[in-house]
């Protein structure tokens, strides 16, 4: 059975390996399961003295590292909720989170941790609000995902059935953090997961590919759980080839569409690692579903299975591309929304939480094609913007691709891409429209290019900000008519 808590799921792990390394930030301090408990418990005390009480919020605007870590257990050590902030955020928008939390206290770069006698919190219970997560706004103003206890037990239950635990008799796992803990991927699917599991989570505070992979090594990391922007960046570092990436025995992917040519170079790179896709959403406390290892050479496109524990069902299906909106249903879906019953109307309906997301489904696999919202609609043909973004993965001279609606009078809107070009290689349009053409159907090769040096803008999940590219890239003329 799951644990009441997470902080049942903390002190269990203390019990069971309390000298065990628990958390490292690189070039920073380095806690057992023992001193991560003393000093979260003297946060919640410290939160406690304050005047937190049961149920207040706990807003946390730190950076990745131990005291992020310290602030979220000590939160709940105190049975108070975690509001993790979005570091990127700007100010406007930290605004609205601590407005909108109703923030009781707030964690802050600069000001010392709360402290004070050690304090834990008695009966907290499977429903009890544990954290607000604030989904990162890609599609509109930030929304507030009520995460339960329940919610985040049964999302580290799922981790460690689909990821598996594959590791040495005896020892545990250790798993390199490289994206932001305030999104659930870094929180939920990986923080929790190796402290359910006794493990150790080295936390990269800045990422670059260098360190990235110097800590790969020098950590002995087995475990990576990371999003496909990253990955793309590790492989095209030439450290790479410099360090031994051997130790690493479970590679998981997800957050955002993966390009099925990228799933084939980190089977090439990774060839000892377990590979696997996680899909989810900040309102399904990270894996809703799930692409083990030995489908995901075949099927590199599909998202995979729905987890142990959720249900999934497609909405307003297209009869005739079987494609309609993925409803997700399971102990992992939020309570809604903070504040915000309309918002919580429109997304969840007795259980079913409505992803956004346009799906289809083959023998039990789940194919994402587009969020619904980044679908061109090209005169009433839809074309799925990922679709014509994987078969740009492969194009000569590209290096990382977006496709989005360029507006058209006649057409309603007309296909764009935004491309970064490869080093070295050249990138001719009329090249890259001939390859296209022998992959896709013509009305989804883009008409327009617009070619940039700078990389694409990304959100801190790695996801490309689709809606900032349709509002601001200058499209030249189109490089063929049809
Ligand atoms: P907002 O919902 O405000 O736009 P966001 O996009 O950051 O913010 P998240 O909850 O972080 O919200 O992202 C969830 C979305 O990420 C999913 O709905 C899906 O579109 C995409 N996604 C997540 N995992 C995968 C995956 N493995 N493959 C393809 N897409 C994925």
């Amino acid at each position: 059975g799951l644990p009441a808590s997470l902080t049942a799921m903390l002190r269990a792990s203390v019990d069971r390996n309390p000298d065990g390394e628990a958390l490292v930030e690189v070039v920073g301090p380095r806690l057992t399961y023992q001193q991560l408990w003393d000093r979260a418990a003297r946060v919640a005390g410290g939160l406690v003295a304050a005047g937190v009480g049961r149920g207040d919020r706990v807003a946390n605007l730190l950076p990745a590292g131990v005291d992020w870590v310290l602030g979220f257990l000590g939160t709940q050590l105190a049975g108070a909720v975690a509001v993790p902030v979005n570091t990127r955020f700007a100010p406007p928008e930290v605004d609205h989170v601590l407005t909108d939390s109703g923030a009781a206290s707030v964690l802050r770069v600069g000001e010392p941790l709360p402290d004070g006698e050690p304090f834990v919190a008695e009966n907290q219970q499977p429903g009890d609000l544990a954290a607000i997560f604030y989904t990162s706004g890609t599609t509109g103003s930030p929304k507030g995902a009520m995460t339960s206890h329940e919610n985040f037990l049964s999302n580290v239950e799922t981790a460690i059935r689909v990821i598996g635990v594959n590791r040495a008799e005896g020892s545990t796992t250790r798993n390199l953090v490289s994206v932001p803990l305030f999104h659930v991927t870094g929180c939920n699917s990986q923080l929790l997961v190796q402290l359910a599991l006794a493990g150790t989570t080295v936390v990269l505070p800045t990422f670059t590919v260098t360190a990235f992979l110097r800590t790969l090594v020098q950590e002995r990391i087995d475990t990576l759980v990371s999003v496909p922007a990253i990955y793309a960046l590790a492989l095209a570092h030439s450290d790479l080839a410099t360090v031994d990436v051997g130790a690493v025995r479970q590679l998981t992917y997800g957050g955002a569409p993966i390009a099925p040519a990228l799933v084939r170079r980190l089977q090439d790179t990774f060839p000892a690692a377990s590979v696997g896709n996680g899909f989810g959403l900040t309102e399904t406390a990270s894996i809703a579903t799930f692409l083990p290892h030995d489908w995901a050479a075949d099927h590199a496109d599909s998202v995979g299975f729905a987890a142990p524990v959720v249900d999934l069902a497609l909405e307003a299906v297209d009869p005739d591309t079987g494609v309609g909106e993925l409803l997700v249903r399971g102990p992992n879906v939020v309570l809604g929304y903070w504040n915000n019953p309309d918002a919580t109307a429109a997304a969840f309906d007795h259980g079913w939480l409505h992803t956004g997301d346009l799906a289809r489904v083959e023998d039990g696999l789940v194919h994402v094609v587009d969020r619904a919202k980044d679908i061109i609609n090209r005169g009433g043909e839809n074309v799925y913007s990922v679709e014509v973004e994987n078969a740009l993965a492969g194009a000569p001279g590209v290096a990382d691709a977006a496709v989005v609606a360029v507006p058209d009078d006649v057409m309603g809107e007309k296909v764009g891409a935004v491309i970064v070009t490869a080093a070295g290689t050249p990138f001719d349009a009329e090249v890259v429209v001939d390859y296209l053409r022998e992959r896709l159907a013509e009305f989804k090769v883009p008409q327009f290019f617009h070619v940039r040096t700078d990389p694409l803008p990304r959100n801190a999940g790695g996801k490309i900000l689709k809606r900032t590219l349709r509002d601001t890239t200058p499209w030249g003329p189109p490089v063929h008519g049809r």
